[in-house]
């Protein structure tokens, strides 16, 4: 084998995946994680959505890990994975369908820290794979190359190839130059709750959304979990600090939203305690922008795009940068071709949750950072299309397509989708309660 060992930084999503890929492609993989397995990050325990791009790699990079979510408890997606029961209110319509693209499958639903907790179980089965527990304190290497990490403990791991997958903070944290960064800044503020799941709760739906919009800068989620649980977490923009006390969050859910669906939940007990989390600022480092590229390191996940968790992206992006990474690996090799060709193509990758997600942040002016020019015009016509999406199956299927990362922004902008949003998405009147209504959006 060409490649001898590959040392991959961090086991979260992206790390473990990086692992698996390249234990294929490598006589040896080196995980180092500084915590013990499984490693989960702060904001694992509040509620984490894969998209179906995400579990599509995920069950191609792990075969039968659904199967294995499921034992435990992850709830499929339904009888038919192409029409998914919900309650989506998004820019003052609600759809009752998620209409996805057909490709044999749909994704199970359960909770981050047990798709953390699978991977890792099938990361440790691989062979060739070895663990170290301790921290990357630096690159090592000679001429602008990086040849392996030095180690906390004082060891040094020789590597034909470097993965940083350290998640936002970077995990290799000096002895490679600082990309040049960009941030978004949005100040968002979590909270989440565990309930118990009732026959009939939502009318079948199998997740509940509730959509921020121009007059509402908060956002709430259901998602089916492991356990018979729902896990309802609400994010607000600016610092505000969403309450956790049950008499005040059922209060909230009710009055605070576009729309009300979320308090049908929280008439029961809280199981667990509420969690909190703060994401500050969406970050971008431009790996592709750096004056020379680094021959023997790739940064792939969080570390090259940390995006607004409100659009439940960020895993199903790290994924994907890992597929691509094994092609890339393929093509290239660990040399200095792969040092130029993988970041803009990591990158390329990354723009579609980055630009969706930002985005959508720039509806509001207090969101700071670079702001895209005719960011107001387009954000008009994708409330257009959410507002087609409730009655459209195109406009429906192109929208879930999307923002599961199955398709191309660009396929918004399809003719179909087009003339949907034309006929059905013109704003609503100006309605009796536009709390309710998501009028403005
Ligand atoms: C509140 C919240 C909700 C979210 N909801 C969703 C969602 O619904 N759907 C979704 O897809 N995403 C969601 N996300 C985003 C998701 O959590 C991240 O995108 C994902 O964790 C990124 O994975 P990663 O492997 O790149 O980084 P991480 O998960 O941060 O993993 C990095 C790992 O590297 C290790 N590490 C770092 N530095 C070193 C070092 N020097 N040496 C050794 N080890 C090191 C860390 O200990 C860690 O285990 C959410 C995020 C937040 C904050």
């Amino acid at each position: 084998m060409e490649i001898d060992r590959v040392v991959v930084v961090g086991g979260g999503i992206a790390g473990l995946a990086a692992a698996a890929v390249l234990a294929r492609r490598a006589g040896e993989v080196v995980l180092v994680e500084r915590h013990p397995a499984p490693a989960l990050p702060p904001q694992a325990g509040l509620p984490h959505a894969m998209l179906l791009s995400g579990a599509l790699v995920l069950n191609e990079l792990f075969p039968g890990l659904d199967e294995r979510l499921r034992v435990r408890g992850a709830v499929p997606p339904g009888p038919d994975p192409t029409h998914v029961p919900c309650h989506w209110a998004a820019a003052g319509a609600v759809r009752h369908e998620l209409r996805f693209p057909d490709v044999g499958r749909g994704r199970s639903l359960c909770s981050r820290e047990l798709i953390q907790q699978e991977m890792w179980a099938a990361v440790e089965r691989i062979p060739n794979v070895r663990r170290e527990h301790d921290t990357v304190t630096t690159a090592v290497g000679r001429g602008g190359a990086v040849h392996g990490v030095a180690l906390r403990s004082g060891r040094t791991i020789e590597a034909d190839l470097v993965i940083d997958a350290g998640g936002r903070g970077r995990g290799v944290p000096t002895g490679v130059p600082d990309p040049p960064v960009t941030e978004v800044g949005v100040d968002i503020r979590y909270t989440s709750f565990l309930v118990e799941r009732q026959e009939g709760d939502l009318d079948g739906a199998v997740v509940a959304a509730v959509q921020h919009t121009p007059r509402i800068p908060r956002m709430g989620i259901a998602l089916p979990m492991e356990g018979g649980l729902w896990q309802v977490g609400f994010g607000a923009f600016f610092g505000e600090a969403g309450p956790t006390d049950p008499a005040e969050v059922r209060e909230y859910a009710a009055a605070a939203f576009a729309d009300p669906v979320l308090a049908q939940l929280l008439d029961r007990p809280f199981l667990d305690r509420p969690r909190r989390y703060t994401f500050r600022s969406g970050l971008r480092r431009h790996w592709e922008r750096m004056a020379r590229p680094v021959p023997g390191f790739v940064a792939v996940g969080d570390t090259v795009a940390s995006v607004n968790p409100i659009y439940g992206q960020g895993m199903s992006s790290a994924l994907l940068q890992v597929r691509e990474l094994g092609r890339l690996v393929d093509r290239y090799g660990v040399g200095p071709s792969l040092a130029a060709a993988a970041p803009k193509a990591l990158a390329k990758i990354a723009d579609a949750p980055w630009h969706l997600s930002t985005g959508a942040d720039f509806t509001y002016a207090r969101t700071t950072g670079p702001r895209p020019r005719d960011q107001a015009r387009i954000n008009a016509y994708v409330s257009r299309v959410l507002r087609a999406a409730a009655v459209d199956d195109r406009a429906n299927l192109a929208f879930t397509s999307v923002t599961h990362l199955m398709a191309p922004p660009a396929a918004l902008f399809a003719p179909p989708v087009v003339a949907a949003a034309l006929r059905h998405g013109a704003p609503p009147k100006t309605p009796a309660d536009p709390a309710r209504a998501g009028a403005a959006a």
